[in-house]
């Protein structure tokens, strides 16, 4: 007879490359097995809401396509052939490699690669502890973040901004570059909230008619990376309508009336010719801006996919300091909270045993490099090991023909460490 099942609830966090960080409730079914997940009800953030696909994370955990054993390729490169082998002799495997790289070229010739497929501070940053300790080649991230975040600094002085929770007591939300519906549920909970309870209207920008789109009382549509000239509109009609609260920006920005002076010429008229958004559509946004004090701008990674990023998310992130939202609970703005925690990482990623004078390699060259380009190896050695951790990148690096070439090297040895078969381990 079966023992009846004792179904128990832990508590978890979200593992996923995704802003809204859940709270999670996870049942386990026995020690190898859990069966449905929800959001945390006593998170405030989370208030018990995930997305559709993490609700459903058991199929993923349980997927029979899942990578439960240690691979080794059998055929040549282009075979997709591989054969199970002991996590023992994998391990055995990689340190041979790695060490006979190094005895040819050096231990630049090794290059840690990673990304935040699964987060967590051990998870994700773990990898550098080895990089350092071995003085491999080091990893530059730019794929994803840096424009976007670099422009929200620019703006604020800290990647830090109004707690999220406060979107339910604005009176207006600016859902701008995030695609909420789709991809952020917690942004609609708390959006919709304060529509619901307040009242407030609810903004979209973004580049394409998507799901917040539809749901927004005001959609502004614009072209691919015009997202500044939107801003200078806005502020434009601000300043130009008197909406500007000069009392916050004598007190707390540094230049409001060189940035008055620079969008004087660059109204909803200039700004229609550069985005596409009609003019009428970018005066009825700056006047629910202008007549809004609790106005929460929640900027998103799309602004991190365009070479101009960093310049758009920077006039972005500036409309809340013309109005004074900031001083309001319910408003100004907000990107990513990482400035907040103040973690010590040396355990987790070898800080205290970091060689300054080792190479750094950017993430997105890894084409080039792998290719043998002189300028992306920063005149190093060639890369002839490669550890690839939490990401795939035959699929998402920026030139992608040669980032193939590269990993057809067969002087290139690969180990790729992930939950599925991806494009890169084949
Ligand atoms: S919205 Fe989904 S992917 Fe994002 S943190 Fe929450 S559960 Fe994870």
């Amino acid at each position: 007879m079966h023992e009846p099942l004792q179904k128990t609830v832990r508590a978890s966090v979200c593992p996923h490359d995704c802003p809204s960080t859940c709270a999670l409730e996870v049942e386990v079914i026995d020690k190898h097995t859990i069966g449905r997940v929800r959001g945390a009800a006593d998170n405030a953030y989370t208030a018990g809401v995930i997305c559709a696909k993490v609700a459903r994370y058991a199929e993923r955990i349980h997927h029979p396509d899942r990578l439960t054993r240690a691979l080794r390729r059998k055929g040549g490169k282009s075979s997709g052939e591989f054969e199970p082998i002991a996590f023992d002799d994998a391990l055995d495997l990689v340190a041979e490699n790695f060490m006979r790289a190094e005895a040819h070229h050096g231990p630049e010739a090794v290059w840690p690669y990673y990304y935040a497929g699964t987060m967590g501070l051990v998870m994700r940053d773990g990898i550098n502890r080895l990089r350092h300790a071995k003085k491999y080649s080091g990893f530059h991230s730019t794929i994803c973040v840096n424009p976007a975040w670099t422009g929200f600094i620019a703006g604020t002085g800290r990647l830090a901004g109004s707690d999220p929770r406060e979107m339910a007591k604005s009176d207006l939300v600016i859902i701008w570059g995030t695609n909420a519906v789709n991809t952020q549920v917690n942004v609609m909970t708390h959006a919709v909230l304060a529509r619901k309870e307040r009242g407030a209207k609810i903004v979209a920008v973004d580049i394409y008619m998507n799901g917040t789109m539809e749901q927004a009382d005001l959609a502004v549509m614009v072209r691919p990376g015009t997202d500044a000239a939107l801003a200078c509109a806005v502020m434009h009609c601000l300043f130009r309508d008197g909406k500007a609260d000069w009392d916050y920006l004598e007190k707390y920005t540094d230049a409001p009336r060189e940035l008055a002076e620079h969008v004087r010429t660059r109204g909803p008229e200039w700004a229609e010719k550069i985005t596409g958004c009609p003019a009428a559509t970018i005066e009825e946004f700056a006047r629910l801006v202008g007549a809004t004090k609790r106005a929460y701008f929640r900027l998103g990674y799309g602004f991190g996919r365009s070479r101009n990023g960093t310049v758009n998310m920077h006039a972005a992130s500036c409309i809340a300091a013309v109005t004074g939202a900031w001083r309001y609970e319910g408003g100004g703005a907000f990107h990513n909270n990482g400035a907040i925690y103040h973690w010590d990482r040396t355990m987790i990623e070898g800080l205290d045993v970091v060689d300054p004078k080792v190479r750094v390699l950017d993430q997105s060259r890894i084409g080039p490099i792998l290719c043998g380009d002189r300028d992306a190896l920063t005149g190093g050695p060639p890369v002839t090991a490669l550890l690839t951790q939490n990401t795939n990148p035959v699929s998402v690096a920026p030139e992608q023909e040669r980032v193939k070439r590269g990993f057809a090297r067969d002087d290139l040895f690969v180990c790729v460490h992930e939950q599925f078969m991806t494009e890169t381990a084949r």
